[in-house]
């Protein structure tokens, strides 16, 4: 099937079967760009219950700009992947230092702000600017590895390279960029999902070389596993007599700014181990971040500590939801009976 059939078929699909989310309501640029880096690595359920709070707290990109990290990362918390709120926030400081608080529509432009690359940048491009800018996630990579049988594995950089090919031949013919985009990344959603794909509904069926040759099961062609691991953490509950529980801000790249619960040792959270002489057990609970599964062993510290440095905090837990912290704090204080 002729590029310009298929992107006609993915527009008008996308007319007639759009959700109606909220940054679909007039497609202003700063929502659509909060949406596409909440929608990298969160479910869209879970981002739906964050977004709108999220706007309301920092309404424009300025009020994003002039907020501090720990404001931000905050409203972020339960997201997870913390370094996304911090390059967002990075962003909109560029957006107001070298942009005068108006967020470009060129690609290049684009991609020029701190923490845009090229997926987001095609977003914002063609979904609030419409303009004619490829864009490539793993739903659209999948799609064009059916559409077209390319045997390269999911994720490699063949598939990528192929995958922006044909994106960027199918938006060169869509006569709206923005349907386009959105219509391959809804059917991808809704339609050419990664298990059981509803073939029968979907538009582009006659075209689809997976569909046409009965191998839809066949692709795309699976990536090379990755070994899991699994890692043990101690976990330190130390309560003072007000009920202040002590915590740790976490210094390293992957979660820095993070309230942390004190840990034992570790090669997951940097800082120095903390020392302890009596300690009882209150339990163990699993946690899954990425490729890591970790049994999270939680003591009760009963003998006075002293912590010294300045990265130690007692927090009142009831006032948790204020400070930025890694969703395994919150289940570690459930096991010891402690906050909501
Ligand atoms: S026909 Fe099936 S496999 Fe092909 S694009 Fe549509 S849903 Fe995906």
């Amino acid at each position: 099937m002729p590029t310009p059939r298929l992107a006609a078929l993915t527009e008008s699909w996308f007319q007639k079967h759009k959700r109606p989310l909220p940054w679909r309501e007039g497609y202003e640029p700063y929502r659509v760009w909060v949406s596409e880096v909440m929608l990298q690595q969160t479910r869209m359920e879970v981002v739906l219950g964050y977004y709108e709070r999220f706007l309301r707290r920092f309404p424009t990109v300025g009020d994003l700009a002039r907020a501090s990290l720990d404001d931000v990362t905050a409203a972020w918390s339960g997201l997870g992947y913390y370094r996304r709120a911090r390059m967002l926030r990075e962003g909109a400081i560029d957006v107001m230092e070298r942009f005068g608080g108006v967020i470009p529509e060129s690609v290049d432009d684009l991609m020029s702000i701190a923490g845009i690359g090229r997926y987001t940048a095609g977003a914002i491009a063609s979904i609030a600017y419409g303009q004619r800018a490829p864009i490539v996630d793993g739903n659209i990579a999948r799609i064009v590895a059916r559409l077209f049988a390319i045997e390269a594995p999911l994720s490699s950089p063949a598939l990528m390279r192929s995958a922006w090919a044909h994106a960027e031949e199918l938006i060169a013919s869509s006569k709206s960029p923005r349907d386009l985009n959105q219509g391959l990344m809804e059917l991808g959603a809704l339609v050419c999902t990664p298990r059981n794909p509803n073939c029968r509904v979907c538009p582009l069926r006659r075209g689809c070389a997976a569909f046409s040759a009965g191998r839809v099961d066949e692709f795309p062609r699976p990536k090379a596993r990755v070994a899991t691991r699994e890692m043990h953490i101690p976990l330190y509950l130390v309560v003072d007599r007000d009920g202040r529980v002590l915590m740790r801000r976490e210094s390293g790249q992957l979660m820095r700014g993070m309230f942390h619960l004190p840990h034992g040792d570790t090669t997951l959270l940097t800082g120095a181990p903390l020392r302890v002489g009596v300690a009882e057990t209150l339990g163990t609970f699993r946690h899954t971040v990425t490729n890591r599964r970790i049994t999270f062993e939680v003591f009760a510290v009963t003998r006075r500590l002293r912590t010294r440095g300045r990265e130690y905090a007692w927090i009142d837990p009831k006032l948790l939801s204020a400070i930025p912290h890694p969703s395994y704090v919150r289940k570690a204080l459930q096991l010891a009976g402690i906050g909501q």
